[in-house]
């Protein structure tokens, strides 16, 4: 195909997919180096966590056959709030600032050497359990609004330990990212009445060139404006605002997609880093966001961004996503 410039639907940003410029046949796994996982010995989730006073300090759950765990991440990107902290706008000049106040928790699964895809259904699924659960704790505390879950795999990705771990990290705003998600919806629903994710879930199901995988409840398809080469989004396939308020069929068969979708890069791009994050509702107002629809998107590790992107905020694609999918689906 030729060059295209395609606006998304929700954000109204545009991109290029411009296939041919720089695609060789396995040319992104020709480039790879083997992934190296760290030794066990030195590995600092290899046991459960202790505070310094020598009391446990898991939040979830406590007991010797562990499966998942949650704790504080030593070094959190934001903390707890104390209490005369008080979490609202202030000034700096001509500037706004706000405290840093939130939760930043790790979620770290037993094994050291089983990452996402390579566990159990059963496993995979005590993960988004363990979300599920974490996320109702927090969005009690009356100063967070927003629950941001994400995983980064390989050190290309952020991830600054080699055993596979989540985090969940908990802020009193809603990040921008999201809030263009919710905005750009919120706007095609006025004009629609429709929601926006559902009408792209349905032309995918419908032409069904780009769906990477399907199962009864959910679907995982490289979007017909992909920012990135094979960049894959995981949809329960109904219409679902709130990721915590999820019942369990609905996000098993999430949790099933995103591993087929996750040991298909493994499998077909030469193992390359990734990162996965969850979009949802906010904690406030939650009525406000009937018309959103939680997913998960996956962006592997694969282009740099270079001065045209910088520079514009058009991102370019090299690899078209019908393609992705053919490559994907496998
Ligand atoms: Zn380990
Ligand atoms: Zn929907």
């Amino acid at each position: 195909m030729n060059s295209e410039l395609r606006q998304d639907l929700v954000s109204g940003d545009w991109i290029v997919v411009a296939p041919g410029r720089a695609w060789r046949p396995n040319f992104f796994v020709k480039n790879k180096s083997k992934r190296k996982p760290d030794l066990i010995k030195g590995c600092p989730f290899e046991h459960p966590q202790f505070s310094k006073n020598g009391k446990p300090d898991l939040i979830y759950p406590n007991h010797q056959d562990w499966v998942v765990q949650v704790f504080p991440n030593k070094y959190p990107a934001v903390i707890q709030k104390k209490k005369n902290i008080r979490a609202g706008v202030s000034k700096h000049g001509p500037y706004s600032i706000f405290p840093g106040v939130g939760y930043h928790d790790l979620v770290v699964t037993r094994d050291h050497y089983k990452n996402f895809p390579r566990l159990s259904r059963d496993k995979a699924n005590l993960v988004f359990r363990a979300f599920q659960d974490r996320y109702l704790v927090l969005s009690d505390h009356d100063y967070i609004d927003y629950v941001s879950i994400l995983h980064n795999w390989g050190p290309t990705a952020g991830a600054s330990v080699f055993h596979p771990h989540y985090q969940i990290i908990s802020i009193p705003m809603v990040p921008p990212d999201i809030n263009h998600s919710l905005t750009g919806s919120a706007r095609y629903f006025k004009s629609h009445r429709k929601c926006v994710h559902c009408v792209m879930i349905d032309l995918e199901l419908k032409e069904k060139k780009r769906i990477i995988f399907e199962n009864e409840k959910a679907v995982a398809f490289a979007p017909f404006v992909s920012r990135g080469p094979f960049e894959v989004r995981v949809f329960p396939k109904s219409h679902l605002p709130y990721f915590e308020n999820t019942y369990d069929e609905d996000m098993e068969s999430v949790v099933e997609a995103l591993q087929y979708s996750l040991r298909s890069l493994e499998k077909n791009l030469g193992d390359p880093d990734y990162n996965f994050f969850i979009h949802t509702s906010p904690i406030k107002d939650k009525e406000k966001y009937r018309h959103y629809h939680w997913h998960i998107e996956i962006t592997p590790v694969i282009s740099i961004r270079g001065g045209f992107e910088w520079g514009t905020g058009i991102d370019i694609n090299v690899i078209d996503p019908d393609n992705a999918a053919k490559i994907l689906r496998v």
